[in-house]
């Protein structure tokens, strides 16, 4: 039967990670009746899974910290392609969000005299990242939880039930946005578990779906990260920048293959150790590029003095941005000098005691005593870059989160929208954009619903239409299996668009996956509605395959090398590039792509950087601007 559950609510929250917790939070405090939706169980969500910390100029640990140190290095690891404004609101906003979570209930590690502790981590200038032991997520989505249960125990008590202004879908997926004319007027999904559909009936929307790392075989990203949230916003006519720049972080596990990708934290770099390939050697003082040689040790001696005493000396190479550790890793392993199970070591072992190693890092220390059956306190780990996070997404208003094209009332926030992190995200920047981020989408998600004057009508067109798509690969008896079509996807990415990247693999990729989407148009899903795992799938496909797409054409677009986009046929940064956003938008089933001026800079903002600094990143003519400004 197609019955259809409906629902009405003020604001829609598609997520329920950091982002969309802290968006609908702020709906709910808004006075909207306010619903949250999530594809995975509630609580179980990428942002559980943060292990490193959440980064707020707060100058606990170092007190020379501030939003302005924050928003350079912010810049800096992005390679000045991020959204200024964003990376203004976030370094200045952060130690609000962290504080503001401490009323909420989180707990913090602290400092000797009782206030948040904070760590070090790659391309920050003083330690920054709050944190609890390695477990930093799970506190942060703990506590959000524990205040939408408070604010539901309130409703409760003015309205005589819990769900009377804001109430969890769990299990549930939404496969699309419905609207009226240009305007959002609500998402239909379906119940996991039953195959049952689901209509919302709201105004305004806000994704907070996360990434894409699921087009990649080895990727840090659990199985709902299919670009879900990216796809709904093209398809809504909202727009998506920044595609081509795709984190590989450099430490996921290796080995054994069952478990290749999950994520060996940065703090275990963070907190000492070193990387070392298969002669023993500490490579990464072979790989310090010049936009960087000021900050950075070139030598043991004064790297590891830099723990003790970071004011007097330079940060450890192992402490580069991320971008630039997965590509050495790349080029270790490659010139021959990778570990047997093709990684590198990374040593924690030989620099921290036992017991400090077990404190410190307690689910590194359980993960690979239980995966691998290495125990970190006496042996080294074998890593390699996986797929981490995308930079890209939705194209928003920095002040808002609403998203640019031509629809209006939808919004975006954390991993799902893009330009915060230009072409690579610095570690720790992630937790606090999403509540910076969160929520300033579900504030001005709220106040766009009030401000409507009458509220846009779902169709019942589009209501059948989404059916239809629903159940079609149930209906097909002839067609491929969802799995073999992503296990080809991942092939055509990772060996394609993976870290180092070539115009003529690109062009095949395209080619590939243009073929691959007639494929996925006749995808059949084996089985009937009730908890089928292949029909989910086959319906995320569409999602991933338009999203990658978009990743591969501008990845072909962008001649430079930049962040999380290199290019071996253009190995250098090129400022005229800096000045572009590739913005993809879609038309009818067709990727198009844009080129769009970087918004530019306000000039207090660009005098926090030394001119020497910025003659790396900036074109001449914006380089005359800045000195017309000095004179
Ligand atoms: P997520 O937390 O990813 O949540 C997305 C939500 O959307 C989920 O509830 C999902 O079920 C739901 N969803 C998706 N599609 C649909 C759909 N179609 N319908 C309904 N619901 C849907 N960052 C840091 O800053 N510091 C760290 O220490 C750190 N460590 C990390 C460690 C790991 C292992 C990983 C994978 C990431 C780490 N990151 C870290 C990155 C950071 O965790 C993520 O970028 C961030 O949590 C994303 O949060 P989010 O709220 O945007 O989305």
């Amino acid at each position: 039967t197609n019955r259809i559950e409906r629902h009405h609510y003020d604001v829609v929250v598609i997520g329920a990670g950091g982002a969309g917790l802290r968006a609908a939070i702020e709906a709910r405090l808004a006075g909207k009746k306010t619903a949250i939706i999530s594809k995975s169980l509630f609580g179980k969500a990428h942002t559980v899974m943060a292990e490193g910390g959440a980064a707020a100029a707060m100058g606990n640990v170092n007190s020379r910290d501030n939003w302005q140190v924050h928003f350079r290095d912010t810049m800096r690891g992005g390679k000045f392609l991020n959204n200024f404004r964003m990376a203004e609101l976030h370094a200045k906003e952060s130690p609000q969000r962290i504080w503001e979570l401490e009323t909420y209930g989180a707990l913090f590690d602290r400092t000797k005299d009782g206030k948040i502790s904070q760590r070090n981590f790659g391309g920050h200038e003083y330690p920054r990242l709050a944190h609890v032991g390695d477990r930093t997520g799970l506190e942060l989505i703990r506590t959000l939880q524990q205040k939408i249960v408070s604010l539901q125990q309130e409703d409760k008590a003015e309205f005589g039930s819990y769900d009377a202004r804001i109430k969890v879908f769990a299990e549930t997926t939404i496969t699309e946005l419905l609207l009226d004319g240009d305007k959002v007027a609500g998402a239909f999904g379906y119940y996991r578990e039953s195959g049952e559909f689901i209509l919302f009936e709201a105004p305004a929307v806000v994704l907070a779906t996360g990434g894409v790392g699921r087009s990649y075989k080895v990727t840090s990203n659990s199985w709902e990260y299919t670009g879900d949230g990216h796809a709904l916003a093209l398809r809504a006519g909202a727009t998506l920048i920044n595609m081509e720049f795709l984190q590989f972080h450099p430490t996921g596990m290796v080995w054994p293959p069952s478990v290749k990708g999950i994520l060996v934290t940065e703090s275990v770099r963070g907190d000492g150790g070193i990387l070392k390939n298969s002669d023993g050697k500490r490579f990464m003082f072979d790989y310090v590029p010049d936009v960087f040689r000021k900050q950075y040790a070139d030598n043991e001696a004064e790297a590891d003095r830099w723990y003790k005493d970071p004011d007097n000396n330079r940060r450890p190479p192992e402490l580069l941005p991320r971008d630039e550790v997965a590509r050495a890793i790349n080029s270790e392993v490659k010139a021959g000098r990778g570990t047997p199970a093709g990684g590198v070591y990374l040593d924690i072992a030989s620099r921290l005691p036992a017991e400090e190693i077990r404190r410190r890092l307690p689910s590194m220390y359980h993960q690979f005593k239980e995966l691998a059956d290495v125990d970190i306190t006496k042996e080294p780990m074998e890593v390699g870059p996986t797929c981490h996070y995308v930079m890209g997404g939705v194209e928003v208003d920095p002040d808002s989160g609403a998203a640019y094209g031509t629809v209006r009332g939808l919004f975006a926030a954390g991993e799902v929208s893009g330009g915060m992190h230009g072409s690579n995200r610095l570690g720790g920047n992630s937790l606090s954009d999403l509540l910076v981020f969160g929520k300033r989408a579900g504030g001005h998600a709220a106040s766009y619903a009030d401000q409507l004057t009458s509220r846009p009508k779902v169709s019942i067109g589009a209501v059948e239409a989404a059916v239809e798509t629903a159940l079609a690969p149930l209906q097909r008896d002839t067609g491929e299996n969802p799995y073999h079509l992503q296990q080809d996807l991942q092939a055509v990415m990772g060996d394609l668009v993976g870290i180092i990247r070539r115009e003529g693999e690109l062009a095949d990729a395209l080619v590939r996956l243009a073929e691959l989407r007639e494929r996925v148009a006749k995808v059949s899903a084996a089985g009937g509605r009730r908890y089928n795992p292949g029909w989910h799938l086959a319906l995320d496909l569409r999602n991933m395959l338009v999203v990658s797409e978009c990743t591969a054409k501008a990845a072909l677009e962008r001649q430079e090398s930049r962040g999380g986009h290199t290019r071996e046929d253009f190995p250098a940064m090129d400022p005229k590039w800096r000045m572009v956003n590739l913005v993809c938008a879609l038309d009818g089933d067709t990727v198009r792509l844009t080129h769009k001026p970087l918004p530019k800079m306000r000039a207090e903002l660009v005098a926090l950087f030394d001119r020497a600094e910025l003659a790396k990143y900036l074109t001449d003519e914006e380089l005359a601007d800045f000195d017309a400004l000095a004179e």
